[in-house]
């Protein structure tokens, strides 16, 4: 596969949505990768730093609250 943005070999794909990129245009972006349940009941999540990022998906930014989950 090649680069998504300019259309050379990639050196990987996109945590979030898969596309190829090269190491031009590979971005980085933390990864939650667990989410579990603290001592007091809140929600907390496990995060990997630098995971590889396309640039052009839009994964969210922010934490989302998660409501309700059970
Ligand atoms: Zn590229
Ligand atoms: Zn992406």
């Amino acid at each position: 596969m090649n680069c998504w943005h300019c259309d050379r070999p990639s050196h990987g794909a996109c945590r979030f949505c898969g596309r190829a990129v090269c190491k031009d245009h590979a971005q980085t972006m933390p990864f939650i990768l667990e989410i579990y349940t603290g001592k007091e009941g809140e929600f907390k999540a496990i995060a990997v730093d630098n995971t590889l990022y396309c640039g052009v998906c839009k994964p969210h930014e922010d934490p989302i609250t998660l409501k309700n989950l059970k």
